[in-house]
Formats: structure tokens, sequence, C-alpha cells
């Protein structure tokens, strides 16, 4: 790693960060050492409370939005909060999702939802984890909006041609999660095992749920 070619206030070297890739130092790269440092410096923040920010959010995963979408399956009443307010009822479910706004879209067989961020990458990770590579690929994100019946397809999901499909296009402070349809026959099932059967894809609206 070479520092010499920008200049040091203060007197020791910058770090490789031990959860940064090795490599060539990126302009981003740069960016975010120094603001990570500054932060620290200047008592905002320690990096045991950086570390732990990053350990929750690495942490979280579809499992969370599959017991969201159990739990509206199962009861009417959380359905109907979850549509009008979702941001209230996951926190019901003590899924942390502030500050950005929270959007839950019903598919149902008239209807078929599918999200998308065409800007970048924008994503309820809050509630899925990280977002796929295929989300943030420039192929997803221009071609789901053009031909998202193509696109599903190519995702092996087949939808009849009476279901009208709506392309959401996330923002840096709105967010949208897929609630899918219940699959058929599985009314003697508990919540839990809906759940299992609850993909990550389902809530983006690239697959639907299927009882196997
Ligand atoms: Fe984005």
């Amino acid at each position: 790693m070479s520092t010499d070619h920008h200049h040091h206030d203060h007197d020791h070297e910058h770090i490789d960060h031990p959860d940064t890739d090795a490599g060539p130092w990126s302009e981003h790269r740069y960016i975010e050492g120094a603001l990570r440092e500054l932060l620290i410096e200047k008592g905002v923040v320690t990096a045991e409370e950086m570390r732990a920010q990053v350990e929750r959010m690495e942490g979280r995963n579809p499992g969370l939005g599959a017991r969201v979408v159990a739990r509206a399956w199962t009861d009417p009443d959380y359905k109907a909060r979850l549509l009008e307010d979702a941001n209230a009822a996951v926190d019901e479910l003590g899924i942390e999702i502030q500050p950005t706004h929270l959007i839950a879209l019903e598919n149902t067989p008239e209807e078929h939802n599918v999200v998308v961020c065409t800007l970048c990458s924008c994503y309820p990770r809050n509630l899925l984890g990280l977002p796929p590579d295929w989300y943030k690929a420039r192929a997803y994100r221009s071609r789901v909006v053009r031909e998202p019946r193509a696109v599903l397809r190519e995702f092996g999901t087949e939808l009849p041609d009476s279901t009208r499909i709506r392309v959401h296009d996330s923002t840096a402070d709105m967010r949208y999660v897929v609630l899918p349809r219940r699959p058929e026959d599985t009314e003697g099932m508990s919540e839990e095992e809906l759940a299992a059967l609850v993909g990550r894809d389902a809530m983006i609206g690239v697959s639907v749920v299927t009882k196997d």
C-alpha cells in the first residue's frame, strides 16, 4: 500500500482495515478509510460500534422477510396492517427497518409485483439481507423494466397472460418487498413451516412460492 500521494495531517499511516480486501486502493476506498478514521478520531463512533453495526447488517437474511410473509398469510389483520403501513407491521415483529420507508406489495392472481432499483442497488436490506449480484447487474436493472415477462421467464417464472406484471423502482428512501401468493394446499401448515417455504427471490418478485 502506498500513502505518499496524499497528505497526512496526523502522524500515523493509513492501515488496511481487516474487513477490506487487499489490492489497490480505489478512490472510494480512500474516502471510506478517511471517513472511518475521522469518525473514530472525533469520537463520533468507536471502532467497536462500527464493527458491531456491520455485523448486524451482515447478519440480516431473507429469513426475516419470510417471517413477515408467513405472519401475513396466517393473520388477515396483520396482513392488512402490513399493506397499510409496512414499517409499523415489520416493527411489530421486532425487525428494525427505519429510517427507510418500506412498502409491501401484494401479489394476486390479477397482479404480480417485481422490484428493481434502476439507478443502483437499493434493496430492503433490513428485511432480506444483502442483495444478490444479479439484482445489482445492469442487465436486470434495465431489462426488467422493459420486458419483465421475459426476464421472469429466464428465472423460470411463467405467469399466465391474464396476470399483469407491475415493476416497482426502489429509491434511496423507498424500499419495496413483495408479499407472494400463498401456495395451494398449505392450510394445515404452521407459521414456521410456511416461513420455510418463502425464498428471497419471491420477495423480490422474480419467483413465486411453491409448496415444495
Ligand atoms: Fe439504488
